[in-house]
């Protein structure tokens, strides 16, 4: 076996155990308005604090935990994890946000999503209308039906949905026709060459022109310059993310830069 293999088995049996162990953090990054500068949206991204490795990226555990089944625990974690945190800076008296969520392939072909964030919006009332999921097309195309009808269930009670690195994907607009879409991510990919290559800059523009067709929101993520910003302003793009207004920050940090704004 080699030793790539061995590696990811090793990773497997210890990812089972992580959430035990208490070893997975929720790091939290902003999104803000970009007409008004302001703060109104939040990702939340997992990352794995492996006793002998450190900090391991999403990137290399999600897929292993979508092969394993272990993503079914780690995204109730994950989701109930950032409904406590949503929770208790309302308590606290911070403004009240919308948290974003990643949702894998995997989750949306099982029933058990719908549960799940069945059972948050029960608990939590005011969750209703703050909670975002994210999605990105390839998970949608392989059964357009049984999503279409989990996505109508899921806005009916409230819950936001988001199309994720759009523009990588099949970019097809079928789905924003017949999906209840209310949010589409520019993929950082584009954003990243808008000063510099006319292209992505026609195709960023042209994207935003056919989401606000749509009346869909538009975040743009990645965003590393002011100049890039700018620009994006410029074009009425709604949102940004990226390290220019913010790393993923774990909540402590979060709650700091939000008090930032407050005050
Ligand atoms: P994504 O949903 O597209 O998340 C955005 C990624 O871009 C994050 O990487 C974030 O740290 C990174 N990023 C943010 N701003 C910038 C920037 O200005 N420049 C650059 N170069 N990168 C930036 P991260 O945290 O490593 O997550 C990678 C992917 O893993 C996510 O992509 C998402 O697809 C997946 N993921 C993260 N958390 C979860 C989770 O809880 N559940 C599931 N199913 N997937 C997750
Ligand atoms: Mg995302
Ligand atoms: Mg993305």
């Amino acid at each position: 076996m080699s030793a790539l293999a061995l590696e990811r088995m090793r990773l497997e049996g210890n990812l089972r155990g992580s959430i035990q162990r208490q070893e997975l953090e929720l790091h939290y990054q902003s999104i803000v308005n970009l007409s008004t500068g302001e703060i109104y949206k939040f990702e939340a991204l997992v990352r794995w604090r492996h006793p002998q490795r450190g900090l391991i990226l999403p990137s290399e555990f999600i897929p292993i935990a979508e092969d394993s089944g272990v993503i079914v625990p780690l995204s109730e974690w994950v989701l109930q994890q950032m409904c406590d945190q949503m929770q208790a800076w309302a308590r606290h008296g911070l403004p009240a946000l919308i948290g974003a969520v990643n949702i894998s392939a995997r989750q949306i072909r099982r029933q058990g999503i719908m549960r799940a964030l069945d059972r948050f919006l029960r608990q939590a009332r005011s969750a209703s209308g703050h909670i975002e999921i994210e999605l990105t097309e390839s998970s949608l195309v392989q059964d357009i039906e049984h999503a279409t009808a989990i996505l109508r269930g899921l806005h009916e009670r409230g819950i936001r949905i988001a199309l994720d690195d759009f523009g990588t994907g099949y970019s097809s607009l079928r789905l924003l026709k017949e999906l209840p879409i209310d949010v589409v991510k520019i993929d950082q990919s584009f954003i990243a060459d808008i000063t510099t290559d006319a292209d992505a800059a026609d195709i960023v523009q042209a994207i935003i022109n056919m989401a606000h067709s749509l009346r869909l929101e538009v975040v743009a993520e990645g965003v590393e310059t002011p100049q890039q910003a700018a620009l994006l302003k410029h074009w009425g793009c709604d949102a940004a993310q990226g390290f220019y207004f913010s790393p993923p920050l774990p909540a402590q940090g979060f709650i700091e830069l939000l008090q930032q704004q407050v005050s």
